[in-house]
This record gives C-alpha cells, structure tokens and sequence, in this order.
C-alpha cells in the first residue's frame, strides 16, 4: 500500500500538475493544488517541522513501524524475497538479486518522477543524457545497496535506525519475548532462523529490532500446533496522554501549514525601485509576480497620480509560473511615493513603493 502510495503520487494530478513534485529548472514545489516557490523558505522551514515533529510523534507511540512495514528497503527485500522463495532448487539469495534489478530500476523511476513530470519521463530518459546518467547513477546505487547490504543499512548507516532509539518511553510499542513462559519455549530457534537483521529475540529488546513482526510469525507457526500462543509479541501502550498531546501538536501545526500554504493570495506581486542613478524625475522598478494557482492570468500594472509607465503593463502567466521585468517611471508631480496596482480576473493588488 505504501509502495503504491509513493509510486503513484506524482501521477495523482490536482489543478492540472503532479500532487507532489519538485520542478527543478523553476525551483518551485507542486504542493497538492498549490504550488510553493524557493523564495518562500518560511514555508519550507515550517513543512520540515511539520515533517519532524510527525515522525518523532509516530516514533515515540509506535516504535519501528516505519522499519518493518513502512520503508521502502522493507517492502522490496521483502517483495524479492518472497518471489524467490516460489522457485524451489534455486539460489535464493541470487535469485532475489536477479528480481531486485527491476525493483531497483522502478524506485530509480520514481524518485524522478518527484523531479520531472511523469508524462515527460520516458521520452527525456532517451533524450537527455543528463537524465539518462542521473537514472543510471541512482539505479545502481540503489541496487548495491539492496542486493549486497541489504539490512546491514538499517543497522549501520541509517540516521534514522540511529536517531529514532531517543524517542522511545517505557510505553512505546515494540516486539518483546514473554519472559514469564520462558520454560513453556521449545528453543526451535525459528524465531532467529526467520529475523533479517539475526537477533535473537529471546534476550531481550535489542536496538537493532526493526519491528518486523517475523519472529513473531515463525513463532506462531510452531505454537499454533501446540494451542499455545507465540513467545514474542508486541508490548506497548497506545492510548496514553503522550499520544494525545503529540497527535494533537502534529495536527495543531500541520493546520497552521495548511492555512499557511493555501490562504497565500492567488497571485503575489512584489516590486522594489532599483538603486541606480537616473535623470531627476525617472525611477527604475523591479517587480516578480507569482501565480500560485492552476489557472492561467492576464493581468494588468498601472499607477495611481501623475505617473506614467515605460515598459510591459499586460502581463500574461500561465498556471503556476513566475514572471519578472523593469518598468521605468516618471513622474509628472513632486510625490515621494508611487502606488503601483495589479489588476485583472476579479483582482486588484496595490504595493507602495518609494520615488526619489
Ligand atoms: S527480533 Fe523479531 S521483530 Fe525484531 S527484527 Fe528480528 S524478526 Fe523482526
Ligand atoms: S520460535 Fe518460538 S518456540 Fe521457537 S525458540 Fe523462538 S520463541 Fe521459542
């Protein structure tokens, strides 16, 4: 499901462009309708805090999750792992390395899928050779590390494996051995045999548990027979007052990210006077206006008082882009200041700027 998920979200198409994606060449990201520009870095500062605070909060209530049923690397060695196991008589471990170069090809897909329009993709991946490498690069990277590290990432190298171990109390869910029936275990050792990152469970809770719930499955295989229930099992609390006040934060910020993103005004309009010297009387302006929305704008700039513009004044965007120039102004009175107004589909914008 998760897979499906990330897979399919840069094809899930709102106001007319990917949900999520990342528009390189115009440095803007598709944000689910809206759309938000590198200049907006309060925006992107306050979506990684959300971002944080989300997966600290999941971490502290449900442990591992994301580890063993969540991350991509789970789901596909998993996926690979199942299908070779179909093909009796073969190398397991090779066959899976065999099924894992598609995989891999397909997670290398995806990531440029959140970078380049999904439609766009196949067609650049054959005419743009830096595409194509940064396809390549990404696949065999990818590969190397599924095929011939495989769980020793997630014990080794993965910040997040690292980081998440400070976010758990004594009530956050994790797999335990049931010490208390420690004389009812028949020691088969399936539960070892079946862990992908070799833990033997019944020592005790280890860092190194992604919470995959395997031995648990290998367990019960061998209890079932016995009416018994299995040795390890899942221990935790999930109703309690942290899981309250951490849900109600995560979901107090992301509102605050959401009116942030989608109460923006539909087009933003910025404009400044240049610092250069020109005759008495003319002012040089520089002004970027932003279409935050998905529909196209014809808009018009004009001033208020005895001021006349030189330069473009109708002013076309299409969906979701930016557009800058310069006007020079001159003026016919002695102001000090000039309002400058947008106008155009049921919108008026007004932005004062100084004149020297
Ligand atoms: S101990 Fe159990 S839950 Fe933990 S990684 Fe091993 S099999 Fe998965
Ligand atoms: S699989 Fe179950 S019964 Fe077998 S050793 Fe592990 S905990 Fe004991």
């Amino acid at each position: 499901m998760q897979a499906l998920l990330i897979t399919g979200l840069p094809f899930l198409v709102i106001n007319g462009q990917s949900a999520l994606r990342f528009d390189i060449p115009e440095l803007k990201l598709y944000f689910f309708g809206s759309v938000i520009w590198i200049n907006e870095l309060y925006l992107i500062l306050f979506a990684v805090l959300f971002f944080l605070l989300f997966i600290i909060s999941i971490t502290a209530v449900f442990g591992r999750i994301w580890c063993g049923w969540l991350c991509p690397q789970t789901v596909l060695l998993d996926l690979s792992g199942s299908i070779s196991r179909l093909f009796d008589g073969l190398s397991r471990r090779w066959l899976q390395r065999i099924v894992l170069l598609p995989f891999s090809a397909l997670v290398s897909l995806t990531i440029l899928w959140y970078f380049v329009p999904p439609v766009k993709t196949v067609q650049l991946l054959f005419n743009d050779s830096l595409i194509t490498v940064f396809f390549l690069v990404q696949w065999a990277v990818i590969y190397a590390e599924l095929a011939f590290m495989g769980r020793r990432f997630c014990t080794t190298i993965c910040p997040y494996a690292m980081l998440q171990n400070a976010f758990f109390d004594n009530d956050t869910l994790v797999i335990e051995y049931d010490r208390s029936r420690e004389d009812e275990c028949m020691k088969c050792h399936d539960c070892v045999k079946a862990c992908p990152v070799g833990i033997d469970i019944k020592e005790g809770l280890q860092t190194d548990c992604i919470a995959c719930a395997e031995c648990i499955d290998a367990c019960a295989a061998v209890t079932a027979q016995r009416n018994m229930k299995p040795f390890p099992g899942y221990k935790g609390k999930l109703l309690r007052p942290k899981t309250f006040w951490l849900g109600g934060a995560v979901l107090f910020v992301g509102g605050i990210l959401a009116v942030m993103v989608y109460s923006r005004p539909d087009v933003t309009f910025l404009i400044t006077r240049d610092p250069e010297q020109l005759p008495p009387g003319i002012n040089r302006y520089s002004w970027s206006l932003y279409n935050n929305t998905g529909e196209s704008r014809e808009l018009e700039l004009s001033m208020e008082g005895k001021f006349a513009i030189i330069g473009e004044t109708v002013l076309l965007l299409e969906p979701y882009s930016f557009k800058k120039g310069k006007v020079l102004v001159r003026s016919e009175g002695g102001e000090s200041e000039v309002v400058f107004r947008i106008e155009g589909d049921e919108l008026t914008i007004e932005k004062k700027a100084g004149f020297l």
